[in-house]
């Protein structure tokens, strides 16, 4: 599994945050995530234990945070370090991850060029993903 790569010891509340990651069908926040988390532990965690928690995933390319939403995905391509870009879907809330190294370069170079070094950048982009531009089409006659 991915935690091998990433050298992360995973306990028993770090698998289930990861899996109500990937569980939810849209980004959770920090909160969301305290109030599954609690009710799987079936004891009240406090915020700073989950921040914690969150803080550590997003370390080792686990967990990312969306920050236009302010909330938490699961990484879909952890077998390699790379940035990901999220589709945010502005109907249904959904948050799907592409990988554009294309883009990552561009990036880069135009910040190079600009003597100006890189420690950190985020590309999420808003809009209606697919299954709902369809169930738009559809109702719209
Ligand atoms: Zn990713
Ligand atoms: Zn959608």
């Amino acid at each position: 599994m991915a935690c091998r790569q990433s050298g992360l010891q995973m306990t028993p509340l770090r698998e289930a945050a990861v899996s109500e990651l990937w569980r939810a069908e849209r980004p959770l926040t920090a909160y969301e995530l305290l109030a599954r988390l609690s009710e799987i532990a079936g004891r009240n965690l406090g915020p700073p234990t989950v921040y914690r928690l969150l803080d550590t995933l997003c370390q080792h390319g686990i967990a990312r945070r969306i920050e236009s939403l302010n909330a938490y995905v699961a990484c879909h391509r952890r077998e390699h370090d790379h940035e990901c870009i999220f589709l945010l879907c502005q109907e249904c809330g959904g948050a799907t991850e592409i990988e554009d190294n294309g883009l990552e370069r561009l990036l880069r170079k135009q910040a190079e060029t600009a003597g100006f070094e890189m420690t950190r950048r985020v590309v999420e982009v808003s809009g209606v993903c697919a299954p709902c531009r369809t169930a738009v089409d559809s109702d719209g006659a």
